[in-house]
């Protein structure tokens, strides 16, 4: 049976990268009908919205889509499509696994940790006022309901993944009512799952900690801004942006993109590294149960790194098309 998914290729090497993986996927073996849609500054300049409704309508019908990073300018302009897909499907739980690759980045081999993001509220609700000139202000919203379904998604995923043990980052401390909401959820929420150790870290020591023995942390559950940052500072622990995938996961649609942004810096010298949103489309394909695909995929991805494969960003030399083609020949072997 063929699946049939949205494609929104996005900004920048968005389109590079949305293609190398589907011929990547395509060499699976599994049958994927692409819904093609396009959001973000190209289409704003067509239609007025970096948004289009049938965008929206199209991942609705398809309930899985899978999306190439779309850039969001700094300052006054469009609101970002990405915290916009979010919430309007109700995407709770971004989830990143931050593993290492053979061969890159040795000082942190072995790293592997996930990072489950809440995705709907927190500082991102974009509730922002002037208070008056010169005087600006953000609310950041944290709610009992958020805070317990985000914790039960890192406890479930905890337990289906067979790890150990779940985080909570935070800053109660200092934001005690909002970050003590969390705190609270979650501490209600550990208690449902005996097996899995529950540990509580503030946010700053967090960051030191993920630098000394990331692995420590194991299942990392957090508010939206610090799972944005604590995110990158994961990815440049194992080599970089260009090879962490991430899904965003809602209880109707699940939308899977690479960590990554739009790289513009980069965009049409074809030398993007498309291991990112590869590997968000293995996610994908768990996702989907096509989990001996997703498997083959995996195993093809690293032998291609093994065998010494290398992309600019990771210190080599290797372009996109000489990349997908190496892990397309890989997959012929897996
Ligand atoms: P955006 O505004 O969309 O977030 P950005 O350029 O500010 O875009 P990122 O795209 O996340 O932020 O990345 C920062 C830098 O990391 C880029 O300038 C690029 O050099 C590098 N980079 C990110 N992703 C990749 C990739 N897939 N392959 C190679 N380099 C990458």
């Amino acid at each position: 049976m063929a699946h049939t998914i949205t494609l929104i290729p996005g900004d920048g090497i968005g389109p590079e990268v949305a293609h190398a993986t589907q011929r990547v996927l395509e060499a699976s073996g599994v049958r994927i009908d692409w819904e093609v849609q396009e959001a973000g500054a190209a289409i704003a300049e067509k239609r007025g919205t970096t948004l289009p409704d049938e965008v929206l309508a199209s991942i609705r019908k398809n309930k899985v889509a899978l999306k190439g990073p779309i850039g969001t300018p700094i300052g006054k302009g469009f609101k970002s499509v990405n915290v916009t897909l979010r919430q309007s499907l109700d995407l709770y739980a971004n989830v990143r696994p931050i593993r290492s690759l053979p061969g890159i980045e040795p000082r942190f081999e072995g790293t592997d940790i996930v990072i489950v993001r809440e995705n709907t509220e927190d500082l991102y609700a974009g509730l922002e006022l002037m208070i008056m000139p010169g005087v600006a202000q953000s609310i950041k919203l944290i709610t009992e309901k958020a805070c317990t379904r985000i914790c039960e998604y890192a406890f479930e995923y905890a337990v289906r993944m067979q790890r150990k043990r779940v985080s909570v980052v935070h800053k109660a401390n200092i934001m005690k009512l909002s970050d003590g909401l969390l705190l609270e959820c979650f501490r209600k929420v550990a208690l449902r799952y005996p097996r899995i150790e529950p540990y509580e870290i503030i946010v700053d020591a967090c960051a030191m900690n993920m630098v000394r023995n990331a692995n420590k942390l194991d299942v990392i559950v957090t508010e939206n801004l610090y799972g944005d940052i604590l995110s990158d500072l994961g990815a440049g622990l194992v080599g970089g942006l260009g090879i962490v995938p991430g899904a965003n996961i809602g209880l109707e649609c699940a939308v899977f993109e690479a960590v990554h942004g739009s790289a513009p810096d980069i965009a049409g010298q074809g030398i993007a590294n498309p291991t990112a949103l590869i590997q968000s489309g293995v996610m994908m394909l768990h996702h989907l149960g096509e989990h001996t695909a997703a498997n083959r995929i995996e195993k093809a991805l690293l032998a291609t790194f093994e065998g010494g494969m290398r992309t600019v960003d990771l210190g080599g030399a290797v372009g996109t098309e000489e990349f997908t083609r190496a892990v397309c020949e890989a997959l012929g072997r897996a």
